[in-house]
């Protein structure tokens, strides 16, 4: 017997005996988060230093000021965390889509600006005012709303105005711009909001010198102008996106808002710019079995194995991000190799083809998806296995997946680049 296939006998044996192996599934994991420690089946190790690094790097092209988009919970890697790592490394801005996010960072005590650009409610615009969170407005009954709630509270509202420029998501039309800037010249001279900011978003989130872009740049600078000869004087003008940032300098304006950079995923197809994918998948094998040629696997014995293998079932399943519609590609790095996943990825759980000679053994490491420089799956190959974005993979991480912080090297950035503070 291959010596790693008998250490793997020797600790199932003691597992089945009911003694505690180090490294197991049964090991209390901590989290950094303040939460009490809770045993985990799946863990998202989030690389602090990689963030460091994307933020420096998005920061160094953006020719204005950068800001760290943490909408979603940071893309799953937890907001707070990447928001503070983000401020200390170039951001100067964070974005959310929602109040309640914007909320849970001013909780947790970050001070720096904020822009939330998805709400409804009375409520939601009163919490941001008496927060300092910038809102964005897109069209005169929202506008009207927001001034109504810098009147009641007494508290004036910051405000971001957005144009409109293609995407036809959210923005106002250039039709209803010019209303729409006359109306918020006339809530400024009284006193009840600032229009601090003119934005759009772009059409062509990966691919920013796309022609397209050309329009935009087009529509938003009439957009501008149109603001500034009603009397505004719109202190931040923003458009791009993390791949406009590094890719298509034309766009930056005042302000571009990384997201998907600052994680570490590169954001322009087709090329690189050097950043580090900040957050490793981590899961165990939870047992394993040898079966014979021509045995169905999982639901609906969609797979049957063509030879004999050996099985490693792992406890990550579609409730904690992996895509059932990946299962027939997708791959995990378990023993030093991608092994692929067999049968059809279920709710908590997905087995693993570990092949005939495998020595692997309930406990063993396996990385579902991480940076990719040992050769295991990346967030992109997840992403193009499922046939989605590595922002749908990336949010999809569940609740049960544990959040784990790598914390950046202490020395600070600016004695690292030679910069003082
Ligand atoms: C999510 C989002 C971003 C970040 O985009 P990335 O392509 O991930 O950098 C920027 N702006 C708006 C309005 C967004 O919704």
């Amino acid at each position: 017997m291959h010596p790693d296939a008998s250490a793997a006998a020797a600790r199932r044996c003691q597992e089945a005996r009911g003694i505690p192996v180090p490294g197991t599934v049964s090991q209390r994991l901590s989290d950094t988060t303040g939460q009490p420690a809770r045993p985990a089946l799946a863990r998202a190790v989030v690389d602090l230093a990689a963030i460091a690094h994307n933020t420096r790097l998005l920061a160094q092209h953006a020719r204005g000021e950068l800001m760290a988009v943490v909408k979603a919970d940071g893309f799953g890697h937890g907001a707070v965390q990447v928001a503070r790592h983000a401020l200390a490394h170039g951001a100067s801005w964070l974005g959310v889509a929602c109040v309640a996010e914007a909320l849970a960072l001013r909780t947790a005590g970050i001070t720096q600006p904020v822009l939330a650009w998805l709400y409804l409610t009375r409520e939601e615009i009163e919490a941001a005012l008496a927060a300092a969170v910038d809102l964005s407005v897109a069209c005169v009954g929202q506008l009207r709303q927001v001034a109504a709630a810098a009147e009641a509270t007494g508290i004036p509202a910051r405000i971001h105005l957005k144009i409109d420029t293609g995407l036809r998501r959210g923005g106002a039309e250039a039709a209803d711009w010019p209303q729409l800037i006359c109306v918020a010249r006339g809530f400024e001279q009284r006193g009840l909001l600032d229009v601090h900011g003119v934005w759009s978003h772009l059409i062509h989130a990966d691919r920013p010198t796309h022609p397209d872009t050309a329009g935009q740049i087009r529509a938003f600078d009439t957009a501008v102008a149109q603001a500034e000869d009603a009397g505004l004087r719109p202190a931040l003008r923003h458009l791009a996106n993390s791949a406009a940032a590094l890719d298509a300098p034309v766009t930056h304006y005042d302000l571009a808002r990384a997201g998907l950079g600052l994680y570490g995923i590169e954001p322009v197809t087709g090329a690189g710019f050097g950043l580090r994918p900040a957050l490793t998948l981590h899961t165990r094998v939870l047992m394993t079995r040898g079966v014979a040629a021509g045995k169905g696997v999982c639901y609906g014995h969609d797979y049957t194995t063509p030879a004999a293998t050996t099985l490693a079932l792992v406890p990550v399943g579609f409730a904690d991000g992996l895509p059932r519609a990946a299962s027939p590609g997708a791959r995990m790095w378990l023993a030093g190799e991608r092994r692929p996943v067999v049968g059809r990825i279920a709710m908590d759980q997905c087995v693993l083809d570990a092949g005939a000679a495998a020595a692997v053994g309930t406990g063993d490491e396996v990385i579902v998806f991480g940076p990719g420089h040992h050769g295991e799956p990346t967030v992109k190959d997840w992403a193009r296995w499922a046939g989605t974005s590595p922002h749908e993979i990336l949010t999809g991480i569940g609740p049960r997946v544990l959040r784990h912080y790598q914390e950046a090297p202490h020395t600070p950035h600016h004695l690292l680049e030679g910069r003082t503070p």
